[in-house]
This record gives C-alpha cells, sequence and structure tokens, in this order.
C-alpha cells in the first residue's frame, strides 16, 4: 500500500479547491468595491434627508410669515387717508397676525410726512407712536419708501419687504400705492421674537419630523442659533446645540441658523458603522465557505484515500484467499495421488489443510465481521465465561501452523482459575486469533511468539507479543482503522487485509475493554486486550 495517496485524485481536488477558492476571493473582492460604493451612497443618502428635513422646515416658516403677512397687511390705499385711519384700525381688528408684537402704519400723506401710527388690540384704534425703539426701527425701515415717496417714483408691484437692522425689532412692510403706482403710506408689522422661538420653531420642527423620520424623532437633535451664536432653540435640552448640518433660515430671522444633527451618529460614522458592519459579515460568509471548502477538500482527501484503500482490500484478500487454497489444492492431490503412503506423511498433510482451512475460515469470518459492523448488524452474545478457555482453544487451533512454521510459543498464565468475565467467546476468539496471527506474520526473521494471560484490577489482560518488525510511533494509532496497513518498511513482504486489528478493537470496545500497543520498530510489539470482570451486560448485544 502506498502513502503516496492518489496523485491525479488529489490533484482534482486540490483543482477544485484552487478554483473555489480564487471564485470565493472574487466575490468577496466584488463585495468590498459595492459596499464603498453603498458607503458613499449611503453617506448621501443620509445627509440628504438631514438637508431635506431642514429645507422643511425653513419652508414651514417661510409660509408661516409670508402668506399671512401679505394677507394682514393688504390695506387698501384709500385708508391712509388723513380721515380713514379709524378704517385701517378696523381692517387690523379682523386680521390679528400671530406672531406680531405690533401691527402699523405709516403715512405719507401731503399734511403728515411720515407718521407712525400703531395699532391698539386693546382699544381698537391706531394710536400715534411715542418715541421708542420700536419706532426708531420702523422709521429707519421706512425710510427708502419715503425716499421714493418724495421723488414721487411709481412703483409697479410692491412686494413684501424684511428689515432686520435692529434685531430686537425685526420689521415686515408693505408698501401701499394708489391707483397711480404711487407710494402711498407703508403697512407693517413688528415681529415677536418669543413667539418665533417659543411657538412656532417647535411647531414647524413638530410637523416635519414624522415626514423624515418615520422611527421617532428621537433619532435627531434640532437647534436654532442667533446672528451672534447664541442658542436660541433645541430639541435637546440638555445637549450643547452642535448640528452636523446647518441651513439659514429664508425671509424672517435671516441672520439665524438652523441646524440638524443626528443623536446616534452623524451620517458619516453611520455610513462607517454599515461599512463596517457589512464588511465584517462579508468576511464571515466568506471564512465559513472557506471553511467548507477545507471540510469537502478533506472529505475528498478521505473518499479518495478510503477507495483506494478498499481497492487494495480487494486485492489483498483475492490473494489471501488464493495462498491457502493452492496449498489445500497441492495437499489435496499429493493424498489423491497416493504420495503420502506413510501414516505420519498422510496426517502431516492433513494438518497442513486443516492449518490453511483455518486461515480461509479466518479471512472470511474477518471480512463477514467487517460488512455487520459496517452495516451496524454486528451482534455479540454476552455471556459469564472464562477468557483462560477461550484463549487455549484459539492458540490449539495455531498449534500444528506454529509447529509447521518453527514458532516457539511461550505461554505464561495464572496457576489459580480466572474469575469469570462477560464474554462473546466467539468474538473474543477470533481477537485473540487476529493478535496472535499478526505476531506470526510480522515476526520477520525471528521466530517466537509470546501469550501472558493476567488478572489485576478487575481487568483480565491477554498480551500478545512478538520479537519482529515492529510499529513506527506514527502508524500504532492509525493501524486500527480499518483497511489500514503500514506502508513503510518490512511489512511490504507481508500480505494482508487490513481488516484484523479494526475488527480487535470493535470487539474489545463491545467487551467495555480497550486494546493497547507497545512496539519498537525492529524490537517487536506487544498488543494487549484489556476486559472488565464485571460490568458487561448478559445476552445478545448489537456492536
Ligand atoms: P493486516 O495484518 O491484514 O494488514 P491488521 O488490521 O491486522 O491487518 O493490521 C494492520 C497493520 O498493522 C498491518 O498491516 C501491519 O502493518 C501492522 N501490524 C499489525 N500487527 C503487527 C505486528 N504484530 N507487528 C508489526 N506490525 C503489525
Amino acid at each position: 500500500m502506498s502513502k503516496r495517496g492518489d496523485p491525479p485524485g488529489r490533484r482534482a481536488a486540490w483543482t477544485g479547491f484552487l478554483a473555489a477558492f480564487l471564485a470565493l476571493v472574487l466575490v468577496l473582492a466584488l463585495q468590498v468595491a459595492s459596499l464603498v460604493r453603498l458607503e458613499r451612497a449611503s453617506l448621501l443618502a443620509g445627509n440628504a434627508v438631514l438637508s431635506g428635513f431642514l429645507d422643511a422646515v425653513a419652508t414651514e416658516v417661510l409660509y408661516t410669515y409670508g402668506p399671512a403677512a401679505e394677507r394682514t397687511l393688504d390695506v387698501p390705499a384709500s385708508y391712509f387717508a388723513r380721515d380713514d385711519v379709524g378704517r385701517a384700525a378696523a381692517y387690523f381688528r379682523r386680521k390679528d397676525l400671530e406672531g406680531a408684537k405690533r401691527l402699523f402704519v405709516v403715512r405719507f400723506g401731503d399734511a403728515d410726512w411720515g407718521t407712525v401710527l400703531f395699532y391698539d388690540p386693546e382699544t381698537g384704534t391706531m394710536t400715534l407712536a411715542p418715541a421708542s425703539d420700536e419706532t426708531r426701527a420702523v422709521t429707519v425701515a421706512c425710510t427708502p419708501w419715503k425716499l421714493l415717496r418724495e421723488k414721487a417714483i411709481a412703483l409697479d408691484t410692491p412686494r413684501l419687504v424684511v428689515e432686520e437692522r435692529d434685531p430686537a425689532n425685526r420689521v415686515i412692510l408693505n408698501p401701499i400705492t394708489d391707483a397711480t403706482s404711487r407710494i402711498v403710506g407703508v403697512a407693517g408689522l413688528i415681529l415677536d421674537g418669543d413667539y418665533f422661538t417659543s411657538r412656532l420653531l417647535p411647531n414647524a420642527v413638530r410637523s416635519c419630523l414624522p415626514r423624515y423620520f418615520p422611527d421617532g424623532g428621537d433619532a435627531v437633535v434640532v437647534s436654532v442659533r442667533d446672528g451672534s451664536g447664541a442658542l436660541r432653540f433645541t430639541t435637546d435640552p440638555g445637549g450643547d446645540g452642535r448640528a452636523d448640518l446647518t441651513r439659514p433660515i429664508p425671509f424672517v430671522f435671516t441672520d439665524h441658523s438652523l441646524g440638524v444633527r443626528s443623536r446616534t451618529l452623524t451620517p458619516e460614522k453611520l455610513a462607517r458603522v454599515n461599512f463596517g458592519f457589512n464588511l465584517t459579515l462579508s468576511v464571515l460568509v466568506a471564512a465559513l465557505m472557506a471553511g467548507g471548502l477545507v471540510l469537502a477538500l478533506r472529505a475528498t482527501a478521505r473518499e479518495v484515500k478510503l477507495a483506494r484503500m478498499k481497492s487494495e482490500f480487494v486485492s489483498n484478500v483475492t490473494h489471501e484467499l488464493k495462498t491457502p487454497l493452492a496449498s489445500i489444492r497441492v495437499f489435496a492431490e499429493h493424498l489423491r495421488r497416493g504420495r503420502a503412503a506413510a501414516p505420519e506423511k498422510a496426517r502431516e498433510y492433513g494438518e497442513h489443510i486443516e492449518a490453511e482451512s483455518l486461515r480461509l475460515t479466518n479471512l472470511v469470518n474477518n471480512v463477514l465481521d467487517l460488512s455487520s459492523i459496517e452495516s451496524g448488524r454486528k451482534a455479540y452474545a454476552f455471556a459469564p465465561g472464562d477468557v483462560g478457555k477461550v484463549l487455549a482453544a484459539t492458540l490449539a487451533a495455531f498449534r500444528v501452523r506454529l509447529l509447521h512454521e518453527g514458532f516457539d510459543l511461550e505461554l505464561d498464565e495464572p496457576e489459580e482459575p480466572l474469575p469469570a468475565a462477560r464474554i462473546d467467546p466467539d468474538a473474543l476468539g477470533r481477537a485473540i486469533h487476529n493478535l496472535v496471527e499478526n505476531a506470526v506474520r510480522y515476526s520477520g526473521d525471528s521466530r517466537w511468539v509470546g501469550v501472558r494471560l493476567t488478572h489485576r484490577d478487575g481487568e483480565i489482560a491477554i498480551s500478545v507479543e512478538d520479537r519482529g518488525i515492529g510499529i513506527p510511533e506514527s502508524e500504532q494509532e492509525r493501524i486500527f482503522e480499518r483497511f489500514h496497513r503500514v506502508s513503510t518498511g518490512l511489512v511490504h513482504d507481508v500480505r494482508g487485509s487490513g481488516l484484523g486489528l479494526s475488527i480487535v478493537r470493535h470487539v474489545v470496545e463491545a467487551h467495555g475493554g480497550r486494546v493497547e500497543v507497545s512496539s519498537r520498530p525492529g524490537r517487536g510489539s506487544v498488543f494487549t486486550i484489556r476486559i472488565p470482570v464485571a460490568g458487561v451486560p448478559d445476552g445478545p448485544a448489537k456492536g
């Protein structure tokens, strides 16, 4: 038997492994490339969501002030006539814009040039504005329009204007023109800063969050800083108001900036974490696949080896069958032709025939044992029995063979009878037979076999010793595998099936015992079967 294996089979297995491995590496590389792309895409997507959210909040602010201011401040030009100022008050009474701390008109009439009149919601009248910061802010805001009126410049399509030079008094103005497009005055409002930060912003954020973060608004922190950088609003009062993305507020409070930050991770971190997670997963899957490949390769190698061993087994067994059959035929022919005239000769031939048939029987038994062990049908009939008797019967069957082959058999057994052990005498006998058979076959030039029977510590031990070719240390465990034969040294000279020891081990383990080997190449071997005296069940048992 050769240990080099089947080179074409092994090469095919390795080629398959290499191809599968390269494919795996390629798949992994493609996966990493697509993960890198995905990382970039998810970063952009993450930023796009945050950015979309900020735009939505900004739009909400714009739509709260813009159209409402347009409706509230669309005071008819005729109300700016000196006597009709009461009508402007009535007009404002019906409007009442939330978020304005003051509504006013400024008349550019000929008599009162630039008079600022505040609407007083308590009395429902227009009153002359006192000298105050508010009045100053309004006057400053109206100056450009006053100049237009002075220069009699027509204004085709007046539009809302926001003047925020005084951050405490931000003004929205609507220049009012008459039928000839001349400015007659300005209707306006002063924004309520508190309303902006404590009512409008929270409402706008609350209404936009579910649209962009359906899994819960807790995912982000929204904050607003004023022109000086002071934090004016945040959804996370305990936090520092940091923002990953900012946007100026349009139309009003334009010096304020609206910011948003992912509470758990920034889009960059999220993309990186996703990337890391997916990469780990891919590597893990690849490792599992590689592990599977290695296992498959090993299984293939094992199958290839087993197939080779089986074919060697068939050729070995065929030879093993042929040899005793040839001897039997020769001796039988001698007898038939009357070549054994002397009775001793006839007995000698008869003994040869008997010994060879015994070898044949043993081989056939081993093959049958293997097949029943392999199919799980091996049955043992355990009963209390005398191991000494089994040993004696087995050795008796060898007597003729040992004699003819010039062997010296040394038997060492205790004088007192052994306690009964629960054994299957047939199976145990065959196991001992296999050991003695091996001792004889692998004896090389030596012609000595020692058998020793002992009883100690609740165990009966049967040792079969030879001074033959021995077994290398590295092979001493594997020789118990079915079909395994040592491939080195003198063993090549001995034909065999590779079944004997695997059957010995199976039989001994079925008896609740174990088989041991101690051997040195060139010095010989000792095989020892150890069987417990108690503890084996009666009756048939499956092995
Ligand atoms: P077989 O002897 O038919 O090949 P076994 O299963 O009985 O099968 O033995 C397996 C192998 O163990 C043998 O091929 C041989 O290499 C080695 N072996 C078994 N017994 C001995 C021994 N007494 N001395 C040296 N080698 C042995």
